[in-house]
């Protein structure tokens, strides 16, 4: 008998499906698997440790099958491959509902390779399969009634415990380096290569461990990972929002993180929360500007009390790297020099009477001129400017750069504004 491929058969069945569907891909036939690596990951892939690598090769399909089970209904699902190395990525969960029915669909290229007397791609259907990234330590990966299971296999009493410990050095929130014990490289808990490392070796700290370097795959989740300490189904969220739209390299990260200690919230798309030791700010987006808020506080003999709500700071930047720079930079000394000077006004006061007060009057215009031009200018003269001269700028700039034809024209423009 003549196997007819499912191509034949339902090829006007899928074009009439998709007719209904919002997005086109193109189409992946289940039979065509034959020619393809399916690779099983463990957690879904935008969750993998390599995923920023991964992502560059990888395109959408849709993977028509037939569901064989009902009542032999045609099924098309939204599927991650890498086109060019032929291999189509599934996470557990995903292959457990379908390869029974990828199974058959693939039995079927075999057999009419083998009637087309064609040089047979695999012999059976678990040839396609690579499962390695399933390893556990202790347990072999079985396919048992089309599901994969894990069946504990032969251990030893001592291999048994590091394995019950190491899942409670995983299982400890606080963990942040996970590492070999021989290891050079420190990785994040869902690194793959955290899996590979044999139970009694394996070794998690709190601090970063010092003279380890990161591992190359894993440092920016892992860095998110501490930035998102306080909400951690965040991670994502906030580097695809946040960071990753503000060209915040890997370096710039580990800097914010490691060095100065920042911990992130997302509030909402345009805003986020810096925590900064007690010190909380608020990012907000206002067109192409972030704005800068402060925590509200209040001068108290012992230093300050941080109280309710958030004052703008005044600061405005293009740069989320700016204002973190910002941010780092301020200094709450600044504040304790100012209660004391006033505190020191207020003795001269109650020595010397009203000529003091011209006097002091007259002595804080000048610092306060001082300290305008000079510390927060300076520093930040390409970056920030006072709201008045800001809105100016903004308008002529908005009027030049709608007469600008090309993304190159408006660059030039704006580092010649900068040169001024
Ligand atoms: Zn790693």
């Amino acid at each position: 008998m003549q196997v007819v491929s499912e191509k034949v058969l339902y090829e006007a069945e899928v074009s009439k499906l998709l007719e209904s569907k919002p997005v086109l891909y193109e189409v992946l036939w289940a039979e065509d698997l034959v020619d393809y690596t399916i690779k099983v990951t463990p957690v879904p892939l935008k969750r993998h440790s390599d995923y920023a690598s991964l992502k560059r090769n990888l395109s959408n399909r849709y993977l028509a099958f037939m569901n064989t089970a009902g009542r032999g209904r045609l099924r098309i699902l939204v599927c991650t491959i890498d086109a060019k190395q032929k291999i189509l990525y599934l996470n557990e969960t995903e292959f457990n509902g379908i390869w029974r029915f990828l199974k058959s669909a693939i039995n079927r290229a075999i057999a009419i390779q083998r009637e087309e007397n064609q040089g047979r791609s695999i012999n059976k259907p678990e040839d396609a399969l690579d499962l390695s990234e399933l390893y556990r330590q202790g347990y072999a990966v079985e396919i048992k009634n089309d599901i994969l299971c894990y069946v504990e296999t032969d251990i030893s009493e001592e291999e048994r415990f590091f394995i019950s410990e190491r899942d409670r050095i995983l299982g400890k929130k606080n963990n942040i380096y996970f590492y070999a014990v021989q290891g050079n490289r420190y990785h994040d808990r869902d690194c793959l290569n955290v899996k590979f490392i044999n139970a009694k070796d394996l070794r998690a700290s709190v601090e970063k461990p010092e003279k380890l370097c990161a591992c190359t795959k894993c440092h920016r989740r892992l860095l998110m990972r501490k930035a998102t300490l306080l909400h951690p189904n965040q991670i994502r969220a906030i580097d695809n929002s946040f960071f990753i739209p503000n060209d915040i390299s890997d370096f710039q990260l580990e800097k914010i993180v490691e060095q100065y200690g920042f911990v992130f919230e997302m509030m909402d798309h345009r805003t986020l929360k810096v925590f900064n030791g007690e010190d909380s700010w608020i990012i907000r987006l206002y067109g192409d500007v972030y704005t800068l808020f402060h925590n509200n506080y209040k001068m108290v003999e012992s230093g300050r009390r941080i109280r309710g709500g958030y004052h703008d700071q005044n600061v405005r930047s293009e740069s989320l790297m700016v204002l973190f720079e910002y941010i780092h930079e301020y200094s709450f000394n600044k504040h304790v020099e100012a209660s004391k000077r006033k505190r020191q006004d207020k003795i001269l006061k109650a020595k010397y009477g009203s000529l003091m007060d011209r006097y002091i009057q007259l002595k804080n215009k000048i610092r306060m001129r001082r300290y305008n031009r000079k510390s927060k200018y300076r520093f930040y003269k390409n970056n920030f400017v006072t709201q008045k001269q800001y809105n100016k700028t903004i308008d002529k700039m908005i009027k030049a750069a709608k007469q600008m034809e090309s993304k190159e024209e408006l660059i030039r423009y704006y580092e010649s504004l900068k040169k001024k």
